[in-house]
C-alpha cells in the first residue's frame, strides 16, 4: 500500500530533541516553519538541519515559512493571568505602566485597538477559549468584564468581534520574515489572513522585489476570503484550510462544511490544498489519536485534500514523532479507499479544457494510464505547473514529476500522489525516455513490460506547453 496524501509537520522544540527530526522526516513530506514563534537564529539552524537530513534520507522535502500576518495578540506576559468569570480587568498599552488594584491586567501592543474598541463589544481571546465584554474605553486602557474565564497567556490571539478596523495585509514583522525567508531560500511562503487576491499579489511582488521566486499558499481563515475564494485561487500556488482561525472567525460548527467547500474550489481551480489544525490534537498529550481524529483525517482525504498538517502536535506536543507516524498510518488506509475519479472529465473542468491544450492532454494521459494499468505517469515539468495539474486529474496511477530543477522537485512534495524525480537537462525526447527508463529501473522497481505514460511539452523545456502524451512499454 502506498500513501498518496502528503504530510506536513510544523517544526518546533518538541521535534528538535535527540533523533526525533530524522525519524519524523522519514514519513513527513513537507515542513512548516511558523514565523509566529521562535527567533530567526533558531529558525535558520532548524532549516539547515532539515535540509541536511533530507539530503541524507534522499528525500525532496519542501520547507515553507508561514507568515504570522495581521493577527492581534496580547503582549508579553511573564506568567499567565487568571481571568475569573465576572471579574473586571484592563487591557493597557504595551509600554505604559500596568494599572494596579484590578482583578487582572494584560498589555496590548496594538494602538489601533484602543481606537477601534467600543463599549459593549465582545472580544475573543486565545482562539475563542476566553471571552470578555468591553465595559469602558479610554485612550490608554480598555476595561473589560470576563464572560468566559480561564488562564490567559502572553502572545495569545485577540479577536474583537465586529470591529470594522482593517489591518494592513502584511505587518512590519511579516516584512522582516519575508526578507529572512528569501535570504534563506525557503521553498514557499504561506500567508495568513488573506482577504483577497490583491493581498497575495502584494506578497508576491515583495518576494520578487527581494529577488525571491517563492510561490504563495494562501491561508483561508478570514471571512472575506470566502467571498473572494476563486480570485484568490487564481493568483495563489495553493491554499490552506486554516481551520483554527476559520473556526474562531465563523464558528466551529461551520468548519466541516467550509472545509469541503474550500477543497472543492481548489480542485476545480487545479490547485493544491492543505487541511490544517487540530488534526490529531489529543496527541499533544497522548500517544494515540482519538477515533474522532482518525475519522477527521480520513474525511479530509476523502474530501480531496492534497495534504494534512500537524501544528502543536509536532511542534510542542509530547509525542511529535508518534503523531507523524499515526498521521501516515491513517492517511495510508484512507488513500486505499479513495473513491475513483470519474472516467470522463469532471464537469467543472469542461469549460477550461475547451481553451486549454495542456489540461486536456494531461487528463487524457491520466485516463490512459488507468485504462492500461500503467505503472507510472511521468509528468515532465519545468516549474511544476504540469505536475500540479496532473496531480489534480490523476486517477489511481501514481505520478512521477520529472524536473531538472531542485526547487521545483521539492515543491512537488506537497502534491497529492506525486513523487519528484530529478533528471538531467537532456536535449531530445529519445534521451529523455532513456533517462527515465534508467531512473525508474534503478529507483522505482520497474518490471519488464511495465507501461509508463509520459506527458511533455514539445519543444522540450519550454514552460507551460504540455501538448504530448507518449506511452512506453519498458
Ligand atoms: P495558524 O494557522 O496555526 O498560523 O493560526 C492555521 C489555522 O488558523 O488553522
Ligand atoms: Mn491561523
Amino acid at each position: 500500500m502506498t500513501r498518496k496524501t502528503k504530510l506536513v509537520m510544523t517544526l518546533g522544540p518538541a521535534m528538535l530533541q535527540g533523533d526525533r527530526l530524522r525519524e519524523a522526516l522519514r514519513e513527513a513530506d513537507a515542513v512548516r516553519l511558523n514565523a509566529s514563534h521562535g527567533d530567526p537564529e533558531t529558525r535558520a539552524e532548524n532549516l539547515r538541519r532539515v535540509r541536511e537530513l533530507a539530503l541524507e534520507l534522499g528525500r525532496a522535502i519542501p520547507v515553507f515559512l508561514d507568515l504570522q500576518g495581521p493577527k492581534w495578540r496580547i503582549g508579553e506576559l511573564a506568567e499567565p493571568v487568571e481571568l475569573v468569570e465576572g471579574s473586571q480587568g484592563v487591557f493597557y498599552r504595551t509600554g505604559s505602566p500596568a494599572p494596579t488594584g484590578l482583578a487582572w491586567t494584560a498589555p496590548l501592543p496594538h494602538p489601533e485597538l484602543f481606537d477601534g474598541a467600543e463599549v459593549g463589544q465582545h472580544w475573543l481571546l486565545d482562539d475563542a477559549a476566553l471571552e470578555v465584554e468591553i465595559t469602558a474605553v479610554t485612550p490608554e486602557a480598555l476595561r473589560a468584564k470576563v464572560l468566559v474565564g480561564g488562564p490567559l497567556k502572553g502572545r495569545k490571539g485577540v479577536h474583537p468581534i465586529g470591529m470594522s478596523l482593517n489591518m494592513d495585509p502584511l505587518t512590519e514583522k511579516d516584512h522582516a520574515d519575508i526578507r529572512w525567508g528569501v535570504e534563506h531560500q525557503v521553498d514557499l511562503f504561506a500567508q495568513s489572513f488573506v482577504r483577497r487576491a490583491s493581498d497575495v499579489q502584494q506578497l508576491q511582488a515583495i518576494i520578487q522585489h527581494l529577488g525571491g521566486t517563492q510561490p504563495v499558499i494562501a491561508k483561508i481563515e478570514h471571512p472575506a476570503a470566502l467571498a473572494f475564494l476563486e480570485e484568490i485561487l487564481d493568483v495563489s500556488w495553493g491554499v490552506m484550510v486554516a481551520r483554527g482561525d476559520l473556526g474562531v472567525e465563523l464558528g466551529v460548527e461551520r468548519v466541516p462544511g467550509l472545509q469541503k467547500q474550500i477543497i472543492k474550489a481548489a480542485r476545480r481551480a487545479l490547485k493544491p490544498v492543505i487541511t490544517a489544525t487540530q488534526m490529531l490534537e489529543s496527541m499533544i498529550e497522548h500517544p494515540q489519536p482519538t477515533r474522532a481524529e482518525a475519522s477527521d483525517v480520513a474525511n479530509a482525504i476523502w474530501d480531496g485534500t492534497d495534504a494534512v498538517m500537524l501544528s502543536a502536535e509536532s511542534a510542542t506536543g509530547k509525542y511529535p514523532v508518534e503523531a507523524v507516524q499515526w498521521l501516515a498510518r491513517i492517511a495510508t488506509e484512507a488513500d486505499a479507499n479513495v473513491k475513483q475519479r470519474a472516467k470522463t472529465l469532471p464537469e467543472e473542468f469542461a469549460e477550461k479544457v475547451l481553451a486549454r491544450t495542456d489540461i486536456s492532454v494531461a487528463f487524457a494521459a491520466c485516463r490512459t494510464a488507468d485504462e492500461i494499468n500503467a505503472r507510472w505517469i511521468v509528468a515532465f515539468t519545468e516549474g511544476g505547473g504540469t505536475a500540479r495539474m496532473v496531480s489534480r486529474l490523476a486517477g489511481r496511477t501514481p505520478v512521477l514529476g520529472a524536473t531538472v530543477d531542485e526547487t521545483t522537485a521539492r515543491r512537488m512534495g506537497l502534491l497529492r500522489g506525486v513523487t519528484s524525480m530529478l533528471i538531467p537537462r537532456v536535449s531530445s525526447t529519445d534521451e529523455m525516455v532513456e533517462v527515465v527508463r534508467e531512473l525508474l529501473q534503478a529507483k522505482h522497481e520497474l518490471m519488464s513490460l511495465d507501461r509508463v505514460v509520459m506527458t511533455m511539452g514539445l519543444p522540450l523545456w519550454k514552460s507551460g506547453t504540455t501538448n504530448t502524451m507518449k506511452v512506453m512499454t519498458f
